[in-house]
C-alpha cells in the first residue's frame, strides 16, 4: 500500500491510495463518513424560548453546528463507566441571548474551552425586541452512522487513478476541444497537463479518429478527495478512519478465533 498526498490543509485533503482493493478503498471512505466519532449537541434543555422558532427546530439547528473535537479527552457514552453522564463523555454548553440581535454560534458558551463551535459566525436565530433565549446544551461523542450531525467528513469520494496514453497523434486537436476538464493541450502533438483531473469520460477517445489517445483506469489506485467539517484536522480524521478499520478487523479475528 502506498499513499501520495496531493493536497493537504486543515479541512481538505487529496491523496492517491495505491496497491489496495476497491473493497478497502470503499471501507476507508465509509469509515470516514460513519465510524470516526465527533462531538455534537445531543440534548437541549430549553429554559426560555420566545423566538419564532419551535424548540425542536432550534435543537436541530444547534445539533448541526460542528464542534471542535478532542478525541483524546472524550469517550463515547456507550464506552464510559459512568451512569448518567460525566465530564469524560459529555460537555455542557449554554446559550443566553435577548433581542434585538442575531444569535450566532459564537454566542455559545462552553464549559470546556477546547470544545467550541468550529465557526463563530453560523447564524442560529434572529431575535426581535424582547424575544429571549436561554438554554443548556449537552454535547456528546457520536458516529455518523447514527446521525449526520456526528459526521466529521462532509464530503469524501474517490475515483480510480486515470491513465492517459497518447501514441501516433497527428495534432488535429479534436480531443483538446472536447475535454471538459481542459487538461489536454496541443503543442505539436497533444500533451496532458494534469492527468489526475481526468474524469474518465472518454470523450477524447471518441473524438480521435486515429485512435491515438487511450484512456484507462488503474484498478488498484484511487484518488481520494476529502473535506472535513473542521471538528478535527482532516489528516487526523483519515488516520482515525484507518484505525477504526483496524479495530474492526481485530474484533473480527477475535470472534473467529473463539468460534474455531
Ligand atoms: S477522458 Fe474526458 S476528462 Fe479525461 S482527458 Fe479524455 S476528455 Fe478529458
Ligand atoms: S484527437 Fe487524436 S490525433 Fe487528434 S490531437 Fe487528439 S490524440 Fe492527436
Ligand atoms: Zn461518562
Amino acid at each position: 500500500m502506498n499513499v501520495d498526498v496531493i493536497e493537504l490543509s486543515g479541512s481538505r485533503a487529496q491523496f492517491v491510495l495505491s496497491g489496495v482493493s476497491p473493497a478497502f478503498a470503499n471501507a476507508l471512505r465509509r469509515s470516514m463518513m460513519a465510524e470516526v466519532p465527533s462531538l455534537a449537541i445531543d440534548d437541549v434543555n430549553i429554559y426560555e424560548n420566545t423566538s419564532v422558532l419551535y424548540d425542536e427546530a432550534l435543537a436541530l439547528r444547534l445539533g448541526l453546528i460542528p464542534l471542535k473535537t478532542d478525541l483524546d479527552s472524550y469517550v463515547l457514552r456507550s464506552e464510559c463507566k459512568c451512569e448518567d453522564g460525566c465530564p469524560r463523555c459529555q460537555v455542557s454548553l449554554t446559550l443566553s441571548a435577548e433581542g434585538p440581535k442575531t444569535v450566532y454560534s459564537g454566542d455559545i458558551q462552553s464549559s470546556d474551552p477546547k470544545v467550541v463551535p468550529v465557526e463563530t459566525n453560523i447564524p442560529i436565530i434572529k431575535l426581535k425586541k424582547d424575544q429571549k433565549l436561554a438554554l443548556e446544551a449537552i454535547a456528546r461523542l457520536g458516529k455518523g452512522k447514527d446521525h449526520a450531525k456526528w459526521q466529521p467528513a462532509v464530503a469524501c469520494g474517490y475515483k480510480n487513478l486515470p491513465k492517459i496514453v497518447i501514441s501516433g497523434c497527428d495534432g488535429c486537436g479534436a480531443c483538446v476541444d472536447v475535454c471538459p476538464k481542459g487538461i489536454l493541450e496541443l503543442n505539436e502533438t497533444v500533451v496532458v497537463k494534469d492527468e489526475i483531473k481526468c474524469s474518465l469520460c472518454r470523450l477524447c477517445e471518441k473524438s480521435c479518429e486515429s485512435g491515438a489517445i487511450k484512456i484507462s483506469a488503474d484498478p488498484a489506485s484511487f484518488v481520494f478527495s476529502v473535506e472535513a467539517d473542521g471538528s478535527m484536522p482532516c489528516m487526523e480524521m483519515i488516520i482515525r478512519a484507518a484505525d477504526e478499520i483496524k479495530k474492526k478487523a481485530k474484533a473480527l479475528t477475535k470472534s473467529l478465533s473463539v468460534v474455531t
